[in-house]
């Protein structure tokens, strides 16, 4: 694979989005954060509308000053941008449904994240322009960083080149919201899709199965609540090592611990044989997620299938209405009851409870 391009603030024009108008679809946790920064980057505010139900996120964009319109359908008629910032479940209901039949022809329409594009579940006419411009970071970060000046990791890409000028656009954008200052990478929907499912159903997964057995071998071997919930992510001693990993490289932030650790570590990770976690990440990459041999395929060949409708996207489909839902008629509730029933749940409700006013 070559390595991706990374795009500038000289690498894009302003000027490319003189007069237009923006729609921000949602003023949630990146809709506030970059209608705020497009804002601050010089695009009038007569120019931006953004398009909620009337509630405390149309409360929250009108007290900053921005022109509210609750009304999606008549907001999509006038724009010549929209970005696509309200959940990913709820896009395609919103979007295909209210927004998509009054758009102009020769729309642009930001994603922030690739799932909806690459599972093929919003309609865009081929006249119009799909970008993505997907900032690395909450939204919070998305702001913060762009008042102190600094930039943010973010993924910018052209899904459909309706007008032949996509790319200028994208990258307009992504200048406008503050995502070029730092260098903005070029990457895919599929490429970003791959990489976030994964991270949410290999990788994470994983990571909270480990601690889970890890805090009952612990616990069984006599160590106590208090001392393994301190010990294993209360004095956040996990937060620091990411933290350094990402500043001093992952490896090489091993060196802050001591030597009796470093040598435990080093030896320990080259010792454990990775081929049954390499099968189970690549079934979940290929079956799950439903991109094929991504692993080991060259990305930019055309002959390269993509397997759309991986087996999540069409089971989360189904449960799409249920997330709004209350108590256990809601899935994800479900699945918050029985993970906190795990030994590691009950022990740190305990500690918590106990502990309460010191954390
Ligand atoms: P939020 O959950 O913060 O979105 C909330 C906004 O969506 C509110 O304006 C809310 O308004 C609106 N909304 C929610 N449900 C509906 C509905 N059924 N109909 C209409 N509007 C609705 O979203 P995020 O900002 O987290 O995510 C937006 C996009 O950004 C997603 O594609 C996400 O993947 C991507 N992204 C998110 C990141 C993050 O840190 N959160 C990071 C990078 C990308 P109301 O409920 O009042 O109608």
């Amino acid at each position: 694979m070559p390595s991706a391009k990374i795009y500038y603030d000289a690498d894009a024009n302003l000027d490319v989005l003189k007069d237009k108008v923006i729609l921000f679809l949602g003023f949630g946790n990146q809709g506030a954060a970059q209608a705020q920064n497009l804002r601050d980057s010089g695009i009038p505010n007569e120019k931006i509308i953004v398009a909620n139900r009337p509630d405390h996120y149309a409360e929250d964009a009108k007290s900053r000053g921005f022109n509210v319109d609750h009304d999606f359908a008549n907001a999509a008629k006038t724009a010549d941008v929209v970005f696509l910032l309200i959940p990913d479940q709820v896009q395609p209901r919103v979007f295909n449904n209210e927004v998509a039949p009054n758009l102009k022809d020769n729309a642009v329409i930001v994603v922030a994240s690739g799932y909806n594009v690459f599972y093929k579940l919003l309609k865009f006419k081929p006249s119009q322009d799909v970008v993505m411009v997907a900032p690395r970071m909450i939204g919070s970060s998305v702001r913060s960083l762009y008042e102190k000046g600094k930039g943010f990791p973010c993924f910018v890409s052209v899904e459909q080149d309706g007008t032949g000028k996509a790319l200028e656009s994208a990258l307009a954008l992504s200048r406008a919201i503050g995502a070029t200052k730092a260098g903005a990478i070029a990457s895919s929907a599929r490429e970003e899709t791959a990489m976030d499912l994964f991270a949410e159903q290999a990788l994470w997964p994983n990571i909270i199965m480990l601690f889970r057995e890890a805090f009952s071998v612990l616990k069984e071997a006599g160590c106590s609540d208090e001392a393994l919930c301190y010990e294993m992510w209360m004095s956040k001693e996990p937060a620091e090592i990411f933290e350094r990993a990402a500043e001093e490289g992952f490896i090489q932030q091993l060196k802050h611990h001591s030597t009796v650790s470093q040598y435990g570590q080093l030896n320990g990770a080259l010792a454990l044989d990775g081929s049954a976690a390499r099968e189970h990440f690549k079934h979940i990459l290929n079956n799950q997620v439903g991109i094929r041999a991504y692993v080991d395929d060259d990305l930019a060949d055309p002959r390269n299938p993509q397997v759309l409708n991986g087996k999540f996207c069409q089971e989360f489909s189904k449960i799409e209405d249920d997330l709004e839902k209350e108590g256990d008629a809601n899935p994800l509730n479900v699945l918050y009851t029985k993970s906190e029933a795990s030994e590691l749940g009950q022990a740190e409700k305990r500690v918590r409870a106990r502990l309460a006013g010191l954390l």
